[in-house]
């Protein structure tokens, strides 16, 4: 057996039922082989096997107390996947379905996706199984002072610096960053995604979804195809869904359906986007509130959003969204391209159906590093005591995805992949952090 199949193995046997981390580390490590046969200095350094075990894992309880003085408990993590090329980054997500195998597949990603945006940040993952969802917000502050009263010794602003994902807003932010400074008296760039007013950036709660549609708009342009005029499919219905909506907007590009987990809605004029904002970010309700506005647009309680004919998809959801059916039924009505705005959202089935038909595809790995490229320079706005305007972060969020964009393209022309950001992606990502690795050392 070879060197990637033996290293996924043993990935597969030491790390039993997680099947979205051995999803995550197949896709990645097959891509890798020809960096592999180019330089086997990596094979002989075993960097493969040092990458797919993460640096440190943290597990802890949270226990906290619900509004009617009932102890509840859930298990919060943190996983510090690699820091050979800077102090730990990546989201926390608050969420049911959050384990193991899910954290693990986040963070191995990260790994990859925060070495593109040529900042200087490791990989990490960490939250819990809590659900946010029709929890009071005293609730969801107890919860977050409780997992926090954990957390707090594991990360630190040249640490470690965890930021939002699913269930972890502004709010919880807040609150998670409130806890922190009391216990360590510090008020340090320890989590991004901040309130303005105490040391956020202008831009990050914008910088995912803007990031993949800056992403999107440089991938199209290179087949003489643009944003603007075309009809575009985004899910979900949280902090990416609605800035990317935002920015094809912007950009002359009508979004016709947005979803949550129970269902979608379809407004064929165009989503009007002031409706949902209201609904998710301040009345924190459903999807489907908004045929209650807008008695012209329909609400469907499926998932077959991705029937809807399209010129290009932005799923940004969660991981696994579009399977095969989904991809054909796509492909079937001339989608011309899909960008990831969430992590993984493609089961492999799919993004092979998508390639295959030559729809241009951007993995989320590169297209979503807005986020964490936007909390980079939130760290280093934090570390000089200083704020740039939302222009200028703007600019800056718009020049790193063009620049990851011709990174992940030029990677995979070199190795013979061409048209293949999957592939250009993967190496591009691994070969700083290997370069790295391999510069400190057996650690
Ligand atoms: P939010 O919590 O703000 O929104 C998540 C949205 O996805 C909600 O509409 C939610 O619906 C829906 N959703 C979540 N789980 C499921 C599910 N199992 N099935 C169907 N719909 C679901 O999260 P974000 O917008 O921040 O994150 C979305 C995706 O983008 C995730 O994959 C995340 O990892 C990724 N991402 C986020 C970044 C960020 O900066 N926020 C950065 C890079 C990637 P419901 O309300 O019903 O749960």
């Amino acid at each position: 057996m070879g060197y990637v199949q033996d290293v996924i193995g043993k990935v597969k046997e030491k790390n039993p039922n997680e099947p979205e981390f051995h999803q995550a580390v197949t896709e990645v490590l097959e891509s890798l082989e020809p960096v592999l046969e180019r330089h086997p200095e990596y094979e002989k350094a075993g960097i493969l096997e040092r990458l797919v075990e993460p640096e440190r894992q943290i597990l802890f309880r949270v226990p906290w107390v619900d509004d009617q003085g009932k102890i509840q408990v859930n298990r919060g993590m943190r996983i510090q996947f690699n820091s050979a090329i800077g102090p730990y980054k990546g989201g926390l997500r608050f969420h049911p379905t959050v384990y193991s195998g899910i954290i693990k597949f986040l963070g191995f990603e990260q790994i990859f996706k925060n070495s593109l945006t040529g900042l200087p940040i490791g990989g990490a993952k960490g939250g819990a199984d809590f659900d946010p969802k029709s929890k009071s917000d005293a609730e969801v502050m107890r919860f977050c002072q409780s997992f926090i009263n954990e957390l707090y010794r594991h990360i630190g602003a040249d640490v470690d610096v965890p930021a939002g994902d699913i269930g972890v807003g502004g709010r919880e932010i807040g609150y998670l960053y409130g806890q922190y400074k009391k216990i360590t008296q510090a008020f340090e760039g320890v989590l991004t995604g901040k309130g303005l007013d105490w040391g956020g950036s202008l831009v990050r709660t914008e910088a995912t979804g803007y990031g993949l549609v800056y992403f999107v708009e440089e991938m199209a342009k290179d087949k003489d195809k643009t944003i603007e005029g075309s009809t575009v499919v985004i899910s979900g219905s949280g902090n990416v869904a609605i800035y990317a909506t935002e920015k094809v907007q912007h950009l002359g590009g009508k979004v016709v359906s947005l979803s949550d987990s129970n269902g979608y809605i379809y407004d064929k004029e165009g989503i009007k986007l002031d409706t949902v904002k209201h609904i998710k970010e301040v009345a924190r309700g459903r999807i489907k509130d908004y045929v209650k506005d807008h008695p012209e647009a329909q609400y469907f309680e499926d998932r077959g959003i991705w029937k809807i004919k399209c010129d290009i998809a932005l799923p940004c959801a969660t991981q696994n969204e579009i399977d095969e059916e989904d991809a054909r039924a796509l492909v079937g009505n001339g989608c011309f391209a899909v960008g990831e705005g969430a992590n993984m959202p493609s089961t492999p089935a799919a993004v092979r159906v998508f390639q295959s038909n030559k729809v241009l595809f951007a993995p989320g790995k590169a297209a979503n590093a807005g986020g964490v490229a936007t909390s980079a320079l939130e760290m280093s706005q934090n570390s000089m005591r200083y704020s740039w305007t939302f222009e200028e972060t703007d600019a800056k969020l718009k020049q790193i995805m063009i620049n990851i964009y011709r990174n992940a393209s030029e990677a995979a022309r070199e190795y013979g992949y061409e048209d293949n950001l999957v592939v250009g992606a993967n190496i591009a990502g691994f070969l700083k952090v290997a370069r790295s690795m391999l510069a400190h050392g057996v650690v």
